[in-house]
């Protein structure tokens, strides 16, 4: 999907950053898989629940293969060091120190563009592993097959590819330049978030950008436009992210069943809110602990949802006024850059967080 002309592409998403090449061609290949698994120089990531150990909050932990315990493993990848990565889905090894098992969500946002990709692939097929054991055709318990990238059935051989559910998440504005905030019902008092939800069977990922925002809050949109994407396995998404612009002249009647309360507000000060958390902040904005040092007076509005999204949503103008979307885009980044810790170490050297 290429994004339409006149929408600044979001990119350098917290999760789409990976940079290990997948190697699809060897996941058949058993005689490299198993040399690589036995060369010391591989290295192992173990995921759990979601987890993995990090150090400091900012490199993953792995562990040679000899060290790596009984589970389900998944090849990951191979850097242009030639190093092999793999991924076990196993209870996760003892933390000490600077060491701990931290989620995906927490700490995605902080890795290396190296790290970041191993744990989210990791993650991901993890959580299918996990949770898709058994063919959907006969119940017989299924194996691995190609490295872990897809699962067989030895009953009636039929193959199984983990499921990926496309989400979307739209930035509304409307002719004020003002966006649509909304809260969730199981949210806390200020905390609110650009619109999102999953598309359905049948549905392109416009006509449920369309869909989402009308059955949330009464709005129907135009112009929708597609910015970019992201992996979101937690558990299993990819999420797409749009723009799309609210005529005037509209009435918000939120879904009382999803939303407690959606309203208009001016995108800079909504911008200024997800910028004082679009650093250390974890991907998803919800655990209070990371917040401190980082929100000095409370804002008006707490802002959740993909912080990199979202920030880099609210800096583009609306309107399909190009060269100047990506001026003000790069100007957000520059100003984001100040204060994100997660940027400057995603130039760090690949080799510093092994
Ligand atoms: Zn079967």
């Amino acid at each position: 999907m290429t994004p339409a002309s006149g929408c600044a592409p979001l990119d350098h998403l917290a999760l789409a950053r990976g940079t290990v090449d997948r190697v699809t061609k060897r996941r058949r290949d058993q005689d490299w898989i198993d040399a690589a698994w036995k060369d010391p120089r591989t290295r192992v990531l173990v995921v759990h629940d979601g987890h993995a150990l990090v150090r400091s909050d900012e490199e993953l932990v792995f562990v040679a293969p000899q060290e790596a315990p009984a589970g389900i493993r998944f090849l990951l990848g191979e850097d242009t060091d030639s190093t092999v990565y793999f991924g076990v889905s196993a209870p996760l090894g003892p933390a000490a120190g600077s060491i701990r098992a931290t989620s995906l969500r927490e700490v995605g946002a902080l890795l290396s563009d190296r790290d970041a990709g191993l744990l989210t692939h990791a993650v991901a097929l993890a959580n299918w592993h996990d949770t898709h054991v058994c063919c959907p055709l006969d119940g017989t318990p299924t194996v691995p097959d190609a490295a872990g990238h897809s699962t067989m059935c030895p009953k009636d051989g039929s193959e199984h590819f983990p499921r990926t559910d496309p989400a979307v998440i739209m930035l509304v504005t409307d002719p004020e330049d003002r966006c649509l905030l909304a809260r969730n019902a199981a949210w806390p008092g200020r905390r609110v978030s650009i619109l999102a939800g999953f598309v359905e069977p049948g549905e392109s990922a416009e006509q449920a950008v369309i869909r989402e925002v009308a059955e949330e809050t009464g709005i129907v949109v135009t112009n929708v436009c597609y910015l970019g994407s992201q992996p979101w396995p937690m558990p299993r998404s990819l999420m797409l992210g749009f723009r799309a612009e609210a005529p005037a002249g509209q009435v918000i009647a939120v879904d009382h069943e999803e939303l407690a309360e959606a309203r208009w507000e001016p995108r800079r000060p909504a911008r200024r809110a997800a910028g004082r958390r679009a650093g250390p902040a974890p991907v998803g904005v919800d655990r209070p602990a990371h917040h401190r040092g980082l929100v000095r007076r409370p804002p008006a509005v707490h802002l959740d949802a993909t912080t990199p999204v979202l920030n880099m949503a609210l800096a583009t103008p609306s309107g399909v006024a190009s060269s100047s979307a990506r001026r003000v885009t790069a100007a957000g980044r520059r100003g984001s850059r100040r204060c994100c810790r997660w940027r400057r170490r995603r130039s760090r050297p690949a080799d510093r967080s092994r």
